[in-house]
């Protein structure tokens, strides 16, 4: 009996640390995120986080409807779905963090097809990135490099189907040879489907974001904007904001697809969009869209 008091209560830890565990799991999987639980959601909630440009139609004068570019990809709750497993990890869909590179022939060599994320610093791409990967809770995404530190691009692998680039930030205090990176990267990537724009909502285009659009059109790349931290405007603001940008795409670009991806990392508004729209470009499903 002395001898098995101590085997009982080293059982019995054991048991609560997997249970703890196991909690941590589900929680992680039970986040609004989880599309079964999506799918349960009264409709306008459901149209607030899955389709939040056709919610925000909803509060424009008619006459401004037509200006806002709203279902060029407008993909079925079914196909949503689908897209979300591609984001599920599992032991047969192993998402995982690759490598870094600090130039492109340092860059892994991967034949399945590839977007990466752009944008200034603080705008988001982190925070977006993990929402992105919220189903793979193992993935570690890493938060701004600080200025100082060396601003590398992060490679992930989405099972068999993409990889995901974390490109560095860009400001104002960007060294010419993270410029270098970054351009070499976006002209001679061959295997890059989609480069996606990242564009703070609350602050709309900036001199910075224009720089990267410069890029984008002068390399005649396909490239997608999307708008992040949805959340922290107030409707009014985020309606203006989306107009304003949504004019600027129609009369300023060619590359840019036409219809824009207002998301949050925080309620995880435009995420589940987003995914499907990053299953359709990789190849791996095939929505009503014009690519
Ligand atoms: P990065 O430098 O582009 O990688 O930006 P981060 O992802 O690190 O975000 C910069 C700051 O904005 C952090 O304080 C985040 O918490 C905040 N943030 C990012 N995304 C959102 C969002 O969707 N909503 C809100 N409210 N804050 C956000």
């Amino acid at each position: 009996m002395k001898m098995a008091a101590p085997g009982l209560r080293l059982g019995m830890r054991r048991l609560l640390e997997v249970s703890a565990a196991l909690g941590r799991v589900c929680r992680a999987y039970s986040t609004p995120q989880a599309f079964a639980e999506v799918l349960r959601l009264p409709r306008r909630q459901l149209t607030k986080l899955v389709y939040p440009l056709q919610e925000l139609e909803q509060h424009l004068a008619p006459d401004a409807r037509s200006d806002l570019c709203l279902r060029v990809f407008d993909p079925s709750l079914e196909d949503l779905a689908r897209a979300e497993s591609f984001f599920t990890a599992s032991p047969r869909n192993r998402i995982e963090y690759l490598s870094s590179a600090v130039r492109l022939d340092h860059a892994p060599d991967l034949p399945r097809p590839e977007v990466c994320f752009i944008g200034r610093s603080n705008v988001g791409k982190s925070s977006l990135i993990k929402a992105l990967f919220s189903l793979a809770p193992e993935v570690e995404v890493r938060v701004s490099q600080k200025p100082g530190h060396t601003k590398k691009m992060n490679f992930f692998k989405v099972g068999k189907y993409f990889t995901l680039v974390d490109m560095p930030g860009y400001g104002y205090r960007a060294p010419e040879d993270f410029v270098d990176m970054v351009e070499t990267y976006l002209k001679e990537r061959r295997n890059l489907k989609r480069t996606f724009l990242l564009v703070d909502s609350v602050v709309g285009i900036t001199k910075t974001d224009n720089i990267a659009i410069e890029m984008c059109e002068e390399f005649a790349l396909p490239y997608v904007m999307v708008l992040t931290k949805t959340d922290k405007s107030s409707k009014g603001h985020l309606l203006k904001q989306v107009l304003q940008i949504q004019k600027f795409v129609n009369m300023q670009t060619q590359g840019c697809f036409p219809q824009l991806f207002p998301v949050s990392a925080v309620t995880h508004s435009g995420i589940h969009l987003l995914k499907c729209f990053i299953a359709n470009i990789t190849g791996n499903l095939d929505s009503r869209l014009p690519v």
